[in-house]
């Protein structure tokens, strides 16, 4: 069942609190069909909150500790369900080969769906890890090749299985960090900014995705008393794109220049005759069918004015969606081409206004392109001797490859515009995820009646209910091999190493940084970055009560003002004596052409 407040995308195009629902109604299933709601139910039963993990720093370094604002991770992946609610998920199922030179083995490591039996006697299937040696001869590794290449083509790329929140515990550690949600994107739309001009739903000419694009490139750059654009005069391809499609729509851009002329005009969008030059015959606001749009379907908020993007953007129709990015891009977006794969776009789109950066989040995953989101804090810079004042910034980090192009190829901007691509590859974009207890909750349970998986708002896929979360269900295990770090909130399964109490509880993170600074602190564990020692050096070492009583002195911990003690050998001693292993090792090589794990 799904925690009351969870949304769900209707097949529509709306937007749905689960708790809302009727029976009757249609959702949107992840194929872009549509299913019938057959029942609803209410209970209240322990919840889990299901979040993607992210490579976000928000919680850690000095960016939050100066900053609140920044502590919170934007847009962040997730939902929250009850204890049974099954999760559709995706394994890689790629052998691979390691080399264990302390056995001197090869060995191949595989996966298999597998029955597998619970504590309370369900049967289940999950992927489930085999290995078999080789020795580590040229004979070995060609049978471990042999081998690998037959698992390869008996099992398939990827596995996809459903399984119980509280089965989760069940996985193989491996497995679990390797199963992954997803999101789809979303290739159907409601079709509202075609029938507000057009009177149809559907009907997406180029005057309608010209209006989409005026409406993006206003949203970035436009001013929320008029129709006016600033536009770089530098920027000709755009200044050319404007006069060009505006056109369509009978708009006429023109600008004033000021005495000593700007590098940014301001283009004001005229609706009238262009030639005939009577000032009566044109009109700014009045019948402005660009303005009517801004307007009317609220992109300029009615409460205090501000420019918003209004929801029903978020599942426009694609090539709606895809010209109002294309839009903001031309007006607010930055560019580039990343190395690796060489067909990867990147595009960082700024904003002050959450709203916007919400509408840009929930549309570019509607493209089925991830996106991030950082922020940066509110200052105040002198620039040439000016004192400007910078709000705080949203900046959202756009990627993707031929879903991207595409919508760069409706740019107009200088180097922004590429060309179309010959064919777009859209596919779900999956994710990894933690899951964390709630505590009770109200809770709603949707059948429908199509076996497909249905959509939420943020497009991720999810199972409809079964009989299995009807009722409340008991929760068996615990949950395996979950480690706190003892120097940051951080928890996990995995990349977890020996700290200096020679036990394995420092995560990878704040293990990069002790190896290399050697520094902690011996009250609150924290392990500072160069940047902090650096500052602690500058203050001086001063003398303080270590935890256990004796007197200590060192550098002060920026965090809790205790400690640092430096570790000269980072971990303790190893035991052993270093042994020449390298003659053990054949020539690195005939390794090469084996995919091997480290
Ligand atoms: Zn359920
Ligand atoms: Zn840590
Ligand atoms: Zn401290």
């Amino acid at each position: 069942m799904l925690e009351e407040g969870t949304k769900l995308l209707m097949a529509n195009g709306q937007i749905k609190d689960v708790g809302k629902l009727d029976v009757g109604e249609m959702v949107m299933c992840e194929d872009g069909s549509s299913a019938k709601v057959t029942s609803v139910a209410r209970d209240v039963q322990t919840t889990y909150q299901i979040l993607q993990k992210t490579k976000h720093r928000a919680n850690e370094g000095e960016a939050a500790e100066k900053d609140p604002l920044r502590r919170e991770i934007h847009h962040r992946l997730g939902f929250q369900c009850s204890v049974a609610h099954e999760l559709a998920l995706r394994t890689s199922m790629k052998p691979s080969v390691e080399n264990c030179f302390k056995r001197n083995h090869f060995k191949v490591c595989w996966k298999n769906l597998e029955d597998t039996l619970t504590l309370d006697g369900r049967i289940i299937k999950i992927p489930k890890t085999h290995h078999k040696d080789f020795p580590m001869t040229p004979e070995g590794q060609l049978a471990a090749k042999g081998f690998l290449d037959e698992k390869e083509n008996s099992t398939g790329r990827f596995a996809e299985y459903n399984v119980q929140v509280r089965d989760l515990d069940i996985l193989e550690a491996q497995v679990r960090v390797n199963s992954f949600l997803r999101f789809n994107p979303l290739l159907e739309g409601n079709g509202v900014l075609s029938e507000f001009l057009t009177g149809q739903k559907g009907l997406n000419s180029p005057a309608v995705l010209t209006m989409a694009w005026l409406l993006g490139l206003w949203i970035g750059d436009g001013t929320t008393k008029e129709p006016e654009i600033s536009v770089d005069s530098h920027d000709t391809g755009l200044m050319e794109g404007l006069i060009e499609r505006g056109k369509i729509w009978g708009l006429y851009p023109e600008y004033k220049d000021e005495q000593i002329p700007l590098r940014a005009k301001h283009v004001k969008l005229f609706y009238g005759s262009e030639c005939d030059g009577h000032r009566r015959n044109r009109h700014l606001r009045k019948n402005n069918p660009f303005w009517n749009c801004v307007v009317n379907l609220k992109f300029k908020r009615e409460l205090d004015g501000e420019k918003q993007i209004p929801s029903f953007m978020w599942t426009e129709d694609l090539e709606v969606r895809e010209a109002f990015l294309a839009g903001l891009i031309d007006s607010d977006g930055y560019v580039s081409k990343r190395k690796n794969p060489l067909d990867s776009f990147k595009v960082s789109i700024q904003t002050v206004y959450p709203s916007i950066m919400g509408g840009i989040v929930h549309i570019t995953r509607s493209l089925g392109m991830p996106v991030t989101v950082t922020t940066r804090s509110a200052k105040t810079a002198t620039i040439v001797g000016r004192t400007v004042s910078c709000h705080f910034t949203y900046d959202c980090h756009l990627a993707g490859r031929t879903p991207m192009q595409k919508v760069l190829s409706y740019c107009r901007s200088g180097h922004k515009v590429k060309t179309e691509p010959e064919y777009v590859e859209r596919s779900p974009i999956y994710f990894g995820f933690n899951e964390e207890k709630r505590g009770s909750n109200n809770v709603v349970g949707v059948t429908t009646n199509s076996d497909k998986r249905i959509l939420l708002d943020n497009k991720i896929v999810i199972h409809a209910c079964g009989d299995h979360c009807k009722a409340e269900q008991p929760k068996l295990t615990t949950t395996r091999c979950l480690k706190y770090c003892i120097a940051c909130p951080r928890k996990g399964v995995r990349y977890f190493y020996r700290d200096w109490s020679g036990r394995h509880l420092i995560c990878g993170r704040c293990y990069g940084r002790y190896k290399f600074s050697g520094y902690r602190c011996l009250h609150c564990q924290y392990v500072p970055e160069s940047r902090e020692i650096k500052r602690a050096k500058l203050r001086g070492e001063e003398l303080g009560t270590s935890p256990d009583g004796t007197t200590v002195s060192g550098l002060i911990c920026g965090k809790c003002n205790g400690i640092l003690k430096f570790d000269e050998i980072r971990g303790p001693r190893k035991v052993t004596t270093t042994t020449d292993i390298s003659s053990d090792i054949p020539a690195s090589n005939i390794l090469s052409d084996i995919s091997v794990t480290v």
